[in-house]
């Protein structure tokens, strides 16, 4: 029997280092998807979901209308040079759009993307967004710094990749009025948290939700994924 529309979920996964050894991650080792396990997982959404861009995404919001099927969403933060050595191949391989949401103060620094791997997949379709210019917490900083970094990285990102950068995503998912007000005043269209829930037509434009994949057997992947 066909479920009823309204049932049908939109889910954003959020990834960091796909990796089996990053030494940004020795404390967080959870924040590391070996590049294995990534295309497994890849290969379950393509099977089970429409995999759909951030574009598709928010145009689903604004619309508010309940999605036909189970969609999913795939993202990443930092902007960790492996999304470009071990995520891009598999997401290419699957034909899975994604955003790589991009700490501008650490391109090209070690373990991180260059500018020419981020015009590479900026080139080859891929999303970029903005994830601030230091990954300070922004919710303790004042108005003004808080702008700064919101603004300035996405000045650096819409210079450097000669495209436009909608999309904002809070570092440690952390928000506050002050914080999306900011956002909003540097014209990002939407910005991504990182609270665990499934985001559809009621979902709030600046605080749209996003599931942390954290390493986990891939038994237990397919049965968080539908919490
Ligand atoms: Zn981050």
């Amino acid at each position: 029997m066909k479920a009823p529309a309204a049932l049908h979920k939109t889910r954003i996964l959020v990834y960091h280092s796909i990796s089996s050894s990053n030494t940004h991650y020795v404390s967080k080792p959870l924040y590391m998807t070996g590049p294995a396990e990534f295309e497994e997982q890849m290969r379950y959404l393509k099977d089970n979901y429409a995999v759909i861009g951030l574009d598709e995404v928010v145009r689903g919001i604004r619309e508010g209308k309940s999605p036909g099927r189970d969609r999913a969403a795939v993202t990443f933060d930092d902007g960790h040079a492996d999304s470009y050595s071990a995520a891009i191949p598999v997401l290419k391989r699957y034909a899975i759009p994604a955003t790589f949401f991009i700490t501008t103060g650490f391109i090209g620094t070690p373990g991180y993307l260059t500018w020419d791997e981020l015009r590479r997949m900026s080139g080859e379709g891929f999303g970029c967004g903005c994830h601030t210019v230091s990954h300070r917490r922004l919710t303790p900083l004042a108005e003004g710094e808080i702008y700064d970094e919101v603004s300035a990285s996405k000045a650096v990102l819409e210079k450097e990749l000669s495209a436009g950068i909608p999309y904002f995503s809070y570092p440690y998912g952390e928000l506050s009025p002050g914080v999306i007000s900011a956002v909003k005043r540097a014209s990002f269209e939407a910005a991504f948290s990182t609270v665990d829930a499934p985001c559809g037509p009621g979902s709030d434009l600046f605080a749209i939700p996003r599931k942390e994949v954290l390493r986990q057997p891939f038994h237990n992947f397919t049965a968080w994924l539908r919490l």
